[in-house]
């Protein structure tokens, strides 16, 4: 059911928790919707806690009860646990009365496993649902995709070492190219050359003898990496927003290749029906007629013009490869610039002036003024934001009041997204209680 201020939704969400349950999110076939009213706690809870029912209640407009109703089982589980705390200056009223009991989660019983299948290398890890990594490791990426996941596989089983006596309960997988509508294979990923990839049924983890393929095994939900640091950037956003609700935006993530991450309706947007799991690939939208050839078989895509990658080409122009060096990749072209270099500099504010084109369309298209730009690009931020902002602003983007472009995670939130993939997913499951 829809929520909003006006209708709070005071029945039904301990009976929702319920009846998500069998669920478990091994098959993450549900259409993303408005998010229920104890879905949204659970993410506020973890983005804000320690916090008291009461202000959770004020902060997303619903009713006392409801917060009790959401909470109960999971405090019975051990899930969240409440502890006293000292009552805050403004909560004044409560001062001199009994201290106030806070919520946050119990993250002494669980871990989850998160998997970023980068272009050239991937990283492995688990944490908490609180975000404290228990273990971490990178590697360089396997170009065949079955030699890639058993990789994977003896990495992730390897490390689980250490978090024994907790419990394994989802593993998320985020990868550069749009997924199936299950989310459980990517679809195609032209930076790796990888086309129809069954990734959740290579990452089989069982757990108290539980058998692969079967419901008992650990869930895996597999993320396009734009949309994964789109939720990885919502969550550390979550936790300031007034309204405590996912605030709209656009995540650009420019690295390799360009990828879109989309927060609409306080939800993340995956597209729908049959081009679910499709949405975002804007890197891809042609920008210039007849331009240069891209992997994904056009010519002139977006993001030939305003990833990372793209720098190197640009820096050296129409020259043929610097007589046989390489051309500098990205962080390089940035040093170069620091240092004063003119060459360099102007390749970033081109690249800037472009991302900014794009950026421009973006906003039109979708109304939506707020934009994160994540991944190695923002290391030459300095000189890139300028032109770039003043691309958005001779549009028609730049007559909405209020729009907005600012610098997200230069790691293009790899590991933290295909984490945070894991737990997102986890909390929409009902927390396996
Ligand atoms: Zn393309």
């Amino acid at each position: 059911m829809p929520l909003t201020k006006d209708s709070p939704a005071t029945v039904g969400v301990a009976e929702e928790v319920e009846a998500r349950r069998p669920q478990a999110a091994t098959h993450a076939t549900e259409a993303a919707g408005p998010a229920s009213a104890s879905v949204m706690l659970l993410r506020l809870l973890r983005a804000a806690q320690p916090v008291s029912r009461a202000e959770l209640a004020r902060r997303l407009g619903v009713n006392r009860s409801t917060v009790t109703d959401t909470f109960k089982p999971l405090i019975a589980a051990g899930v969240v646990r409440e502890e006293a705390v000292q009552p805050s200056r403004q909560d004044g009223a409560r001062a001199l009365g009994r201290p106030a009991v806070a919520l946050s989660f119990d993250d002494g019983q669980d871990y989850f496993a998160g998997v970023n299948v980068g272009v050239r290398h991937s990283t492995v890890g688990l944490a908490t649902i609180n975000g404290e990594v228990l273990a971490e490791e990178e590697f360089d990426t396997p170009s065949e995709p079955g030699d890639a996941l058993r990789r994977v596989v003896s990495v992730v089983e390897r490390l689980r070492g250490r978090a024994r006596g907790r419990k394994l309960r989802m593993v998320g997988v985020s990868v550069p190219g749009p997924t199936d509508a299950t989310r459980r294979r990517v679809v195609y990923a032209p930076h790796l050359g990888w086309d129809d990839v069954d990734l959740a049924g290579a990452l089989c983890f069982g757990e108290d003898g539980a058998e692969c393929g079967t419901e008992s095994a650990v869930p895996v939900a597999v993320e396009n990496d734009a949309t994964a640091a789109a939720l990885y950037e919502a969550h550390l956003r979550l936790g300031r927003a007034e309204s405590g609700r996912l605030e709209d935006f656009v995540l650009v993530r420019s690295g390799t290749g360009i990828g879109l991450g989309l927060v609409l309706g306080g939800e993340v947007y995956r597209g729908g029906g049959l081009g679910a799991g499709h949405a975002g690939e804007f890197g891809h939208m042609t920008i210039v007629a007849g331009g240069k050839p891209c992997v994904c078989g056009n010519r002139g895509c977006w993001e030939r013009y305003a990833s990372a990658s793209s720098a190197s080409a640009l820096y050296v122009g129409d020259r043929v490869q610097l007589g046989g060096q390489a051309a500098p990749r990205f962080v390089e072209i940035v040093a170069r610039a620091e240092a004063g270099e003119l060459r360099a500099q102007r390749t970033l504010e081109r690249v800037g002036e472009y991302l900014g084109i794009g950026i421009a369309n973006v906003i039109t298209g979708l109304g939506v003024p707020r934009v994160i730009v994540s991944g190695r690009l923002v290391y030459g931020w300095k000189f890139i934001s300028e032109p770039l902002r003043g691309a958005v602003a001779q549009s028609m983007a730049g007559r909405l009041s209020g729009w907005s472009v600012e610098p997200g995670e230069a790691s293009g939130a790899g590991l933290g997204g295909a984490l945070e993939v894991a737990v997102e997913g986890f909390i929409t499951s009902g927390l396996g209680v």
